[in-house]
């Protein structure tokens, strides 16, 4: 049976009802089972699939219609400027997560560079990544309560040749080395335990550790705010992401904990996203 690239991204109104995104979802399965770009396959439509690719294809159409996110099924997303192995141990990178990475930077260059960074909770290694590489010279110390998580993090380290991150298993600063840091980030579970957002089928498959926080969300971030004062230099920064409704407690927060120079900073959606602080305090 011949069944051609056109046919196979015809299939995508198959998925319409399940995804709003059903062409683009295509495209991307195809792209991948295939090896091509999107833009190969639109040129290519009449060529035939195998049928060993018809069959994954088929496969993988059908997870997508259960709920399953793309970047799970193709094992991969791209961010800032490279591609990440994922899978359902890790949370997918978001790109407004890219919003901490530029914020990051902006911060290490009004240090004049920094020694030593750490990412808070790093799962795929999105962020710890993005600034090593940015960075060669400053170690990057990612920190990650889960062995699976960390374990695709060192992969992806690997994949990209970056070799200036040092690994951690452990609960947010309790993982860190005795040691003070220029800059420290993280984009923690922010999302209530109890938001029926957690029950939509996309969330579903991700990590409920890397999503959901109790106190309405807090937990995790009032650790890390806490906490990281024992590791932070003088005059380092703290940068993390938060919820949409979170902004104003945690700049409360911030400045009742002794940080100064507390901004809040909206996504490219508009939408309130992370908070940055300054620790002034002399180094202990
Ligand atoms: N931004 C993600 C979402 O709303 C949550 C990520 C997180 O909890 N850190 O789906």
């Amino acid at each position: 049976m011949c069944f051609s690239i056109g046919q196979a991204l015809n299939m995508s109104l198959t998925l319409k009802p399940y995804s709003e995104s059903y062409l683009l979802d295509t495209e991307m399965i195809l792209g991948f089972i295939v090896s091509k770009t999107r833009e190969y396959l639109r040129a290519h439509e009449d060529e035939n699939l195998t049928e060993i690719q018809i069959n994954q294809f088929k496969r993988m159409l059908c997870k997508r219609k259960q709920g399953m996110p793309v970047a799970y099924i193709v094992g991969k997303r791209c961010f800032w400027d490279f591609e990440l192995k994922v899978n359902e141990s890790v949370l997918i990178p978001r790109p407004e997560t890219e919003l901490l990475v530029e914020f990051a930077l902006k911060s290490i260059r009004s240090l004049n560079g920094a020694e030593r960074i750490a990412d808070l909770g790093t799962g795929s290694g999105a962020i710890a990544i993005a600034l090593a590489r940015e960075n060669p010279k400053c170690s990057v110390h990612a920190v990650d309560i889960s062995s699976d998580a960390l374990e695709i993090a060192r992969t992806n380290a690997r994949n990209l040749g970056v070799s200036n991150i040092i690994f951690h298993e452990g609960s947010w600063c309790d993982g860190l080395p005795d040691l003070n840091f220029d800059l420290i980030v993280a984009n923690p579970p922010y999302i209530s335990d109890s938001d029926s957002h957690l029950n939509e089928k996309s969330l579903l498959y991700e990590p409920r550790l890397a999503l959901a926080a109790k106190n309405l969300g807090y937990s995790e971030l009032n650790s890390i705010i806490q906490n990281s004062r024992k590791f932070l230099k003088k005059d380092s920064w703290l940068l993390l992401e938060h919820g949409y409704n979170q902004q104003k407690y945690l700049i409360k927060e911030l400045s009742r904990f002794g940080y100064s120079d507390i901004l809040g900073l909206k996504d490219y959606a508009d939408i309130d996203r992370m908070v940055a602080a300054r620790w002034e305090a002399i180094d202990s």
